[in-house]
């Protein structure tokens, strides 16, 4: 793409972009001190959230986890622990308008039941005596699906933030113009990553199969504008791109698109790709830009070791749209699932319950022997 920095009338430098054409227009570029300022007040609100019940259960989280390491390594069984979620993701919806490779919404592909989550069951998880916004300190309004397909997406944001839980989501940014972009701002949503995988529309649909990318530019675009308008510093937007083999030599244009936007970050994250094989199409050229390596016998693994032990797992769950708990994000089609919590009391039963404290058993003594933990990212580097 032919980039050209200019210096405009007014003394502010501008980059033209012609061969997208509407980009090719003059616009400032976003100073990286604005963003730096971004970015540390999005760290604030978080830290923000913790008050003294949650942090005394992030230090208890802490401490039984590092209590389960070493009882791992001298071979005694794990630790109790009196401790519960700081952070939780909530799936909204399983629906999506796209169809990407890769995932079971795309595909449609779940054998789980699909659906949308009713407003009143997140309440009645997070709010009333036992409710889990006492220990929370961050709730992900996403699993599987597009979260802003939901018609009462931002009352369940409502839900999280009059909890004063930092609350964020991630979205393909179809479904963002207009009046739902000012509803999205009002609603206090801390966090929006705007999934966004190149810089041509060709690129970008090679992944996000029957997206447009110029209504993700769109659905930007509307929520900047309607933050200005508000005067609002959330929620915080980033661009995500998830680089694959089809759109690895866009990454650069797309980060100086991301500061022409002035969008307040952004991020690459690399692509969890089921098999991994000579020729895959999503596996990128460039090493540093993939998961896996290949031995030299021709065989791709996840480059880091896979070490018997699980942060994610211990210090979050995951809620499906009715209700079902399962360990994490990799148990797309709740095949791990601890049984279904109609509301925070029922959670916390399943939280400690032999089922629960069996599955964090098995992954301290080998997670390589769980499907979905093999390929999993954690411990692994996924930002590139
Ligand atoms: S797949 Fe396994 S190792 Fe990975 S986050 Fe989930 S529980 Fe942890």
């Amino acid at each position: 793409m032919d980039r050209r920095v200019e210096q405009g009338p007014e003394g502010k430098l501008h980059t033209v972009m012609s061969p997208v054409p509407h980009l090719a227009i003059r616009r400032p570029i976003r100073s990286r001190l604005s963003r730096l300022r971004s970015q540390v007040g999005d760290r604030w609100r978080r830290v923000a959230t913790l008050n003294p019940p949650r942090l005394a259960n992030a230090v208890q989280l802490h401490r039984a986890f590092a209590q389960a390491i070493r009882r791992r390594d001298a071979g005694v069984p794990l630790p109790e622990f009196q401790a519960w979620p700081m952070s939780l993701s909530v799936e909204p919806t399983t629906a999506c308008n796209l169809r990407c490779p890769e995932c079971p919404s795309g595909l449609r592909s779940f054998t789980r039941p699909t659906g949308m989550l009713d407003p009143d069951r997140l309440a009645r998880l997070l709010e009333g005596p036992e409710g889990l916004a006492r220990e929370l300190v961050y709730l992900n309004l996403y699993f599987q699906g597009e979260p802003y397909l939901h018609p009462g997406m931002d009352d369940l944001v409502a839900v999280g933030k009059r909890n004063g839980i930092y609350v964020s989501t991630s979205t393909n940014a179809h479904h963002l113009s207009g009046p739902r972009a000012m509803a999205l701002v009002d609603s206090g949503i801390d966090r929006l990553i705007i999934s966004i995988d190149g810089a041509t529309q060709a690129a970008y649909s090679s992944y996000r199969v029957g997206g447009q990318l110029e209504k993700v530019f769109e659905g930007t675009r509307a929520v900047l504008e309607a933050k200005r308008q508000r005067g609002s510093a959330t929620p915080h937007v980033v661009w995500q791109f998830l680089v694959v083999g089809t759109n690895e030599h866009q990454l650069e244009d797309l980060r100086h698109m991301a500061a022409q936007f002035g969008v307040d970050g952004f991020v690459v994250k690399t692509a969890q790709i089921d098999q991994p094989a000579d020729g895959h199409p999503l596996l990128t050229r460039d090493p540093n830009l993939r998961r896996y390596d290949r031995s030299p016998e021709g065989r791709w693994t996840l480059r880091n070791p896979l070490l018997d032990q699980c942060w994610r797992m211990w210090q979050g769950a995951v809620i499906t749209w009715d209700g079902q708990v399962v360990p994490c994000c990799f148990d797309k089609d709740a095949t791990h699932t601890m049984g279904k919590a109609e509301d925070g009391r029922a959670f916390r039963q399943l939280w400690h319950s032999d089922r629960y404290r069996a599955f964090r058993t098995s992954v301290f003594a080998g997670r390589g022997d769980i499907d979905m933990c093999r390929n999993c990212s954690e411990g692994t580097q996924v930002w590139a």
